[in-house]
């Protein structure tokens, strides 16, 4: 069934889009990382959103957010949720999340104008969501409000993960009046998100190459995160001959290019984004 977008959609959507570029915006990109009073200002924005709807805003234990249209359903009810996430990677581009959870809003408002007229009947629980941490800037673990939520990540383990400043994610929830305590498997939370649709901007150029304005997904890319670390011996760069030598940087380069080949291989992705040498002598 299709619905009509109200015609004050795209008002509201300007409307709502310049009060979120007013929050960690920097010439270079998009600064928001989880717990901080960037992300503060990015709840207190959905929360706004939200009551201006008339939805009842619930945050559960892991820091994720919830708006439920007509109310939170009750435990063991399975409900539609759309939405994204409002956290950044460093300098990131500002479509990347919020355009999910903005999206969310828009399409309860088209929801509710269809409603009025008749033409739509809720059969189950809608609501709007954002999860937290979903980048792994600070603690560099990605999706960590949902990976705590579905138990997949151990809350003492998190707990303990600690940002570049050496802060932990239990000092920064504390600092921002958090329950570090109470993170971690939550089955109510699970079952409420019975079914979930993203709209997220296309991070790569396919459907550009399409001349399609949307893709609807049929798979998700599985992906994970490894460090590497590559021991060899510090030697005089002008002198040591190349075969008394034991460069660290040779493996390391090696195995940047073997990714590279079995990820064009596979037609899969592989990227190397952060390296670290030591001593570091140029
Ligand atoms: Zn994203």
């Amino acid at each position: 069934m299709l619905i009509d977008v109200p015609d004050t959609a795209l008002t509201t959507f300007r409307a709502m889009w310049a009060e979120l570029d007013r929050i960690g915006v920097h010439p270079t990109g998009t600064r928001r990382y989880s717990w901080t009073a960037e992300d503060a200002a990015l709840r207190k924005w959905f929360t706004a959103q939200a009551s201006a709807r008339g939805m009842e805003v619930h945050t559960d234990a892991n820091g994720n957010i919830r708006a439920w249209w007509g109310g939170r359903p009750a435990d063991g009810d399975a409900g539609v949720v759309t939405g994204s996430h409002l956290d950044s990677v460093a300098d990131g581009g500002k479509w990347d999340g919020p355009l999910g959870v903005l999206l969310g809003f828009l399409a309860v408002d088209a929801l509710a104008a269809a409603e009025a007229r008749g033409e739509f009947v809720r059969a189950r629980p809608v609501g709007v969501v954002d999860y937290m941490d979903e980048e792994g800037t600070r603690f560099g673990v990605a999706c960590l409000g949902s990976k705590l939520m579905s138990g997949v990540l151990d809350p003492e383990k998190a707990r303990a993960l600690t940002d570049a400043d050496g802060v932990s994610l239990a000092e920064a929830m504390r600092a921002a009046g958090a329950d570090p305590d109470r993170i971690g498997r939550d089955d109510a939370e699970i079952t409420l998100s019975g079914a979930q649709v993203e709209v997220h901007i296309e991070q790569g150029k396919q459907l550009v190459g399409l001349e399609a304005p949307v893709g609807v997904a049929s798979a998700i890319w599985p992906h994970g995160r490894w460090s590497f670390t590559f021991d060899g011996v510090a030697d005089h760069a002008g002198t040591a001959r190349l075969v008394d030598r034991k460069d660290a940087a040779l493996p390391f380069a090696s195995t940047v290019l073997a990714a590279r080949a079995v990820a064009e291989e596979l037609d899969a992705r592989a990227t190397f984004g952060r390296f670290h040498v030591e001593p570091g002598g140029p």
